[in-house]
């Protein structure tokens, strides 16, 4: 590290906290989660995580049952995909990812309408799986981050031995506006979240856990308290009600915030003792453990310009279009499809783009088109920014080309939660300038 480089963190380390708050628009939080039924075709990409690509165990004409593997994982970093229905795989071809714009194969497959499942691997005792056991069952079953982040859960599972974690905190801020999905699972399955952080705080040795949620949800709230009451953990794992502001959610703001600790410029928040995970994860490690089950489903919000926004259980790999209609459609003059939230979601190029791993919420807007003004130096994106950043000169560097000097202010810390661009008069797409720099420069290593 430079030596201007110390200057500077201290600097803006000394900063305040930031955030934004943009209308919540919550408009389905009062909608139980309701199941869909079984999608006539699915098509699952084979690289729905962060990490390697799965590769395609299946080919063309093969007949596979719900929840049967479907491609493996390669390396440590990676998950296997599995079915989503039963039925016969229709063709294997390319995709480019909803989340990456990565071309990536995909496998196609006709449901038979039948929903014949594999046997699940349903263990007798749970309780007396080793812990070995428990991290094969939970990479077998293809869990990843289920808030968005899709990093395989088997790997926080397993720290460097340096590395030893004293605390678990369970994100359930879900401080982007619109979803509501890990909200409706608190209330819904809390005794299951609970049961899934069990297992986790065994596995990893953390006799500490606390589990957040924004103080916009305070039935919420009250419910994971309640259901604490009754566990055998006793002061061990809390409920922490948190002001809401966004983006609360990222991982390192959440961390910061409760803990009052920094994670290091590129590091996770294993540097600093700490595993973060997302409540929807905790209710899939559930399943993966006490029922066996493989990720196959995941509970999606459909909100924005549908005519009645909802929580939907549905399958991967179904078109999104499908799911809308099942929320009576899009109404007014809707023309864009964002999986994700309207902060940090990824806008899809058609509507029925099949959902993944990591869509937790299908937003339909009308797209805005708000041309691109010159800088007026108003330090609304500084001021803003969560992690401290300077996002002004993220733009000023990369429309210069000057991706090596990117490093030296942290570009890596930035969690592109768009607050900076929420907050620009000037309507400059910052996080896009940001993703730009942050991609030059990872070739710029690799040279
Ligand atoms: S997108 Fe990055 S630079 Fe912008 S506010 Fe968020 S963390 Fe800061
Ligand atoms: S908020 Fe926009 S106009 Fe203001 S300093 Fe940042 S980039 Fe410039």
């Amino acid at each position: 590290m430079k030596d201007d480089t110390v200057v500077k963190m201290k600097l803006f380390n000394n900063k305040k906290s930031n955030g934004v708050h943009p209308t919540e628009n919550k408009l389905s939080s009062h909608k139980k989660i309701e199941s869909t039924g079984l999608p006539k075709e699915v098509t699952l990409p084979l690289c729905q995580h962060i990490g390697a690509p799965a590769q395609a165990i299946v080919k063309r004409g093969d007949e596979v049952k719900t929840g049967q593997k479907i491609a493996e994982a390669c390396g440590f970093v990676s998950v296997p995909i599995h079915s989503t229905v039963s039925g016969k795989v229709k063709k294997i071809t390319k995709t480019v990812s909803a989340v990456t714009s990565r071309v990536m194969e995909a496998v196609v497959i006709e449901s038979d309408g039948k929903d014949e499942w594999v046997e699940l691997n349903k263990p007798a005792h749970p309780g007396t799986l080793s812990k070995e056991e428990i991290i094969e069952r939970i990479k077998e079953a293809g869990i990843v981050g289920l808030g968005g982040a899709t990093f395989p859960t088997h790997v926080k599972l397993q720290p460097p031995p340096d590395k030893p974690i004293d605390s678990i905190i369970i994100n359930g801020c879900e401080c982007e506006p619109y979803i509501t999905s890990d909200h409706r699972l608190m209330l819904e399955h809390g005794e299951e979240i609970l049961k899934g952080l069990e297992i986790m705080m065994n596995v990893i040795g953390c006799k500490r856990a606390y589990i957040a949620i924004e103080d916009n949800k305070p039935d919420a709230v009250r419910n994971m308290k309640e259901l604490l009451s009754k566990d055998k953990y006793p002061g061990k794992i809390t409920v922490e009600s948190l002001g809401t502001q966004y983006p609360l959610g990222a991982e390192k703001t959440l961390l910061k915030r409760i803990l009052g600790r920094e994670v290091p410029v590129g590091c996770l928040p294993m540097e600093v003792g700490v595993v973060v995970q997302n409540v929807g994860t905790l209710k899939a490690l559930y399943d993966a453990i006490y029922l066996g089950k493989p990720l196959v489903e995941r509970v999606v919000t459909v909100t924005g310009m549908v005519k009645e926004p909802k929580n939907l259980l549905s399958r991967f790999g179904r078109p999104a279009k499908e799911l809308i209609d099942m929320c009576g459609g899009i109404v007014g003059d809707a023309d864009e499809l964002i999986f994700g939230g309207p902060m940090m979601g990824v806008t899809q190029p058609r509507f029925d783009e099949p959902t993944q791993r990591g869509t937790n919420s299908i937003l339909v807007k009308k797209s805005e088109k708000v041309p691109e003004s010159n800088c007026i130096r108003c330090g609304a994106c500084v001021e803003s920014c969560p992690m401290n950043l300077m996002p002004t000169v993220y733009v000023q560097f990369t429309k210069n080309e000057w991706y090596e000097e990117l490093e030296d202010y942290w570009i890596e810390n930035c969690v592109e939660c768009g607050s900076c661009a929420y907050s620009c008069p000037a309507n400059i797409p910052l996080v896009q300038y940001i993703k730009v720099g942050k991609s030059e420069l990872a070739k710029l290593r690799c040279k």
